[in-house]
């Protein structure tokens, strides 16, 4: 993915910043743009996911459904990829779920990190999927397939987004089964926990599918939209630009589709400087 693969600079060391002990410690290389965070904790989910969290820098500010260029240096570059970050903006780490694709330049080396490895994390987050870009409603829809989970791990620990509806729900497809259980587990814990679980018990309801094996629910989510399955699933009206509210993130071709019915249905697409009634995000781009 060449255009999110940014090769940045490394800051010159200069000769006049040398530590002393009245300094505290600091990093041998600074890298220009990025934070160098440490891994505290890394989990294989599957052959091709595992998730990992990084100290914060305090000074590292994002809001929910943002991502942020991260990656590894590599014959003494930076080599980056966005990534959409999972965890909270007040949580005190920073957590990411990646992919593995075996010949790709960064998850080939990144999913060998262990717990005390650097990763450089920029010091810019961005994205469009923010509740902000989305006009007021009642019902807030996350579609996510694979990785495209990662931005909507922030957005459901976010309070702000059960101030803001009275409903989110959060439809997660991957091929396997084995596949959704990150996604799982972090709805399994914001129901647990103390600061939020009254509110997600109420409010988040978490509908998930897969497409390549034998599952509770199947199929991709664009044909349970198109065929109504979905909304009798819920016990809820088909998608209305009145009352819903969409974010989508995951490949391209459902992003592609489903931007294609919600348009043709009325929705309009949002951006920061003009709010509408549904925003996207890419989870990856395609070679
Ligand atoms: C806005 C944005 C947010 C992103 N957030 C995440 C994230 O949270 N987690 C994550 O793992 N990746 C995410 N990505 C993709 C990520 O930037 C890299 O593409 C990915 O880490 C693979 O890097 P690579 O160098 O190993 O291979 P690349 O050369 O970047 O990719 C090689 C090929 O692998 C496939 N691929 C890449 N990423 C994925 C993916 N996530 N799922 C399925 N197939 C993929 C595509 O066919 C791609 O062309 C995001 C991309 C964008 C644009």
């Amino acid at each position: 993915m060449a255009d999110a693969a940014v090769l940045g600079e490394i800051a010159a060391p200069s000769a006049a910043r040398v530590s002393s002990a009245a300094e505290p410690a600091k990093p041998k290389t600074e890298v220009r743009g990025y934070h160098q965070a440490r891994v505290l904790h890394v989990r294989h989910w599957t052959d091709k996911l595992f998730s990992f969290r990084t100290t914060r820098d305090p000074s590292f500010r994002f809001e929910a459904g943002q991502f942020v260029m991260i990656g590894l240096m590599v014959e003494g570059k930076p080599l980056v990829r966005a990534y959409s970050i999972v965890s909270a903006p007040y949580e005190e780490h920073l957590e990411f779920l990646s992919i593995k694709v075996p010949d790709g330049p960064l998850t080939s080396r990144l999913q060998h990190i262990a717990v005390g490895d650097t990763v450089l994390v920029g010091r810019k987050p961005t994205g469009t999927l923010l509740i902000e870009s989305l006009e007021p409603g009642k019902r807030l829809y996350l579609f996510a397939t694979g990785t495209g989970f990662a931005p909507f791990g922030s957005i459901i620990r976010n309070p702000d987004t059960y101030e803001r509806f009275a409903q989110i729900v959060l439809v997660y497809g991957c091929r396997e089964a084995a596949e959704l259980a990150f996604g799982t587990e972090a709805v399994i814990g914001l129901r647990e926990s103390e600061f939020l679980g009254e509110y997600a018990d109420k409010q988040l309801v978490y509908y998930t599918t897969v497409t390549r094996e034998a599952y509770y629910h199947q199929g991709r989510i664009t044909d349970l939209v198109t065929s109504g399955k979905l909304f009798s699933d819920l016990g809820v009206p088909a998608l209305d630009a009145a009352n819903d509210r969409i974010m989508i993130c995951g490949n391209p071709g459902m992003l592609a589709d489903l931007k294609a019915m919600l348009l043709a249905g009325g929705f309009a697409e949002g951006s920061s400087g003009k709010p509408g009634t549904f925003v996207i995000e890419k989870a990856f781009a395609e070679r």
